[in-house]
C-alpha cells in the first residue's frame, strides 16, 4: 500500500530517541508501578485539559466504567438509570454503561456532524434519562450551548467519552470551567490506544475530573478500591497505568498541538481538493479547534462504498470504516436491535475513513484526493 491507512511505526518513528530515552529511565528506575512517571504524566494531562484532577488508569473502556462506578459509589447515579448515547459510537461507550449496571439510551446523532446533539439530549430527556454520554467522534466536540442549556435544565449527570478528541476545545464552557474536551462533564474518558491522537505503546487511558470526590473514588477503585495501603474501602479492579505507559506518554502529549495542527491541515487540504461529487465531506466546524480530526470520515451512497473502498486499494489507498455494523446490532446486545435509529443504520453504510495522520504530508493528501477525484463507479 502506497498510502496504507494507518502507519503506527511511522507515528513514532518522529519520537524515537525520546521513547527510547524514556524505557531507558523506567526500566532502571526499578519502580513499574505508580510512581513519579504516572504522577507526571497526570500532572499535564490536567493542565492541558484545564481540570485539577487527572488520573491515568489502564485503558479507555475502564476510564469510562470508572467514572461511571464512581458516580455511583458517590450517589449521583443509581444502578439502571438511564444514559444518553448517541448510537454510532464505538462499542467501548456501551460497554461501560452496561457494565457500571447503566442503561443505554441510544439516540440518533446529527447527520451532519455525526455527533449527538441538543435533540438527542431531549429525546432522551423524554425517556427519563440521568445522565448523558457526549462521544467527541472522530475528534469534533459534541459539545454547545444549547446542550449545556439542556443538560442543566434537567440536571444530568455528563460523562464525556472523549478517546477520540484530545486536545479538541469547545465553543463554549462546560458546567465547570473548562472548555476542554474530557473536561465538560463531572468526568471525563481518554484513551491513548495506540491509533488515537496521542497513542501509547500499549493500551492506557485516564480519567479527567473537576470533582475531587469523583476523583478520590476513581483512584481508589482502580487500585483493589484501596485508600491507603492494605485498607480497602470498595470492591476495587486493577486498572492502574504502567509507568512504562506513562513514560512514553508524557513525551508524546507534548507533541499534541503539533499532532492536531498537521491533522488540521491534512482536512482542509482534503476539503480544497476532494471534488468528487459523489463523495460528501465532513462538516466544517465553525471554529478549527472544536476538532482535531482524529479521523476523516466522508460518505458515499451505500450501493457504491464496496466499490469506492476497492478502488481506493488499487490505487495503493487504505481506508478503514467506523464502524460498520452500530453497537446496537451486536451480537452482544441482543433485545437492542430493534430500536428505530435510521440515522445511525444509515451512517453506518456510508462512512469511509481516509488517512489523515499528522505524519502525512500535504503532497500526500493531495494525491490521495486526485485518485479520489477520478472514481467513478
Ligand atoms: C478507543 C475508544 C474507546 C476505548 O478506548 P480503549 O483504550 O481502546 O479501551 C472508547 N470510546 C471511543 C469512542 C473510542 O474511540
Amino acid at each position: 500500500m502506497k498510502y496504507p491507512f494507518l502507519d503506527l511505526a511511522a507515528i513514532n518513528r518522529r519520537y524515537s530517541e525520546q521513547l527510547i530515552a524514556g524505557a531507558r529511565r523506567v526500566i532502571e528506575s526499578g519502580q513499574y508501578i505508580a510512581g513519579q512517571e504516572v504522577k507526571h504524566f497526570n500532572l499535564k494531562l490536567g493542565n492541558l485539559c484545564k481540570a485539577p484532577y487527572a488520573i491515568g488508569v489502564s485503558n479507555g473502556l475502564d476510564a469510562l466504567r470508572l467514572i461511571l462506578e464512581a458516580l455511583i459509589i458517590a450517589g449521583r447515579l443509581r444502578k439502571g438509570d438511564g444514559v444518553i448515547v448517541a448510537a454510532n459510537t464505538y462499542i467501548a461507550s456501551l460497554l461501560a454503561i452496561t457494565h457500571a449496571g447503566l442503561q443505554p439510551i441510544l439516540v440518533d446523532p446529527d447527520p451532519t456532524t455525526m455527533n449527538l446533539s441538543a435533540t438527542g439530549i431531549k429525546q432522551g430527556v423524554a425517556m427519563g434519562a440521568k445522565a448523558v454520554m457526549p462521544v467527541h467522534l472522530y475528534g469534533r466536540v459534541a459539545w454547545n450551548d444549547a446542550m449545556r442549556q439542556m443538560v442543566e435544565d434537567a440536571a444530568l449527570i455528563v460523562v464525556e467519552d472523549a478517546a477520540q478528541s484530545i486536545g479538541a476545545k469547545a465553543c463554549c464552557e462546560g458546567i465547570y470551567h473548562s472548555d476542554m474536551a474530557g473536561a465538560l462533564g463531572h468526568g471525563g474518558a481518554f484513551s491513548f490506544y495506540p491509533t488515537k491522537n496521542i497513542g501509547a505503546l500499549g493500551d492506557a487511558g485516564a480519567v479527567v475530573t473537576h470533582d475531587e470526590e469523583i476523583a478520590q473514588i476513581v483512584k481508589a477503585l482502580a487500585n483493589y478500591g484501596s485508600d491507603h495501603r492494605y485498607h480497602n474501602i470498595y470492591q476495587g479492579f486493577n486498572c492502574r497505568l504502567d509507568p512504562m505507559q506513562a513514560a512514553m506518554l508524557s513525551i508524546k502529549i507534548d507533541g499534541i498541538d503539533n499532532e492536531n495542527r498537521r491533522r488540521t491541515i491534512n482536512a482542509e487540504t482534503y476539503r480544497q481538493n476532494i471534488a468528487n461529487p459523489l463523495i460528501v465531506k465532513p462538516f466544517q466546524p465553525q471554529e478549527s479547534h472544536e476538532m482535531v480530526w482524529h479521523q476523516y470520515v466522508v460518505r458515499i451512497e451505500k450501493g457504491m462504498r464496496q466499490q469506492f473502498i476497492e478502488y481506493l486499494s488499487l490505487n495503493g489507498v487504505g481506508t478503514d470504516i467506523h464502524y460498520p455494523t452500530p453497537p446496537h446490532r451486536q451480537a452482544c446486545y441482543q433485545g437492542l436491535e430493534h430500536i428505530a435509529l435510521p440515522i445511525t443504520e444509515q451512517l453506518a453504510t456510508e462512512v469511509v475513513s481516509l488517512p489523515i495522520a499528522g505524519h502525512l504530508e500535504k503532497e500526500t493528501i493531495m494525491e490521495i484526493s486526485e485518485i479520489i477525484n477520478r472514481f467513478k463507479p
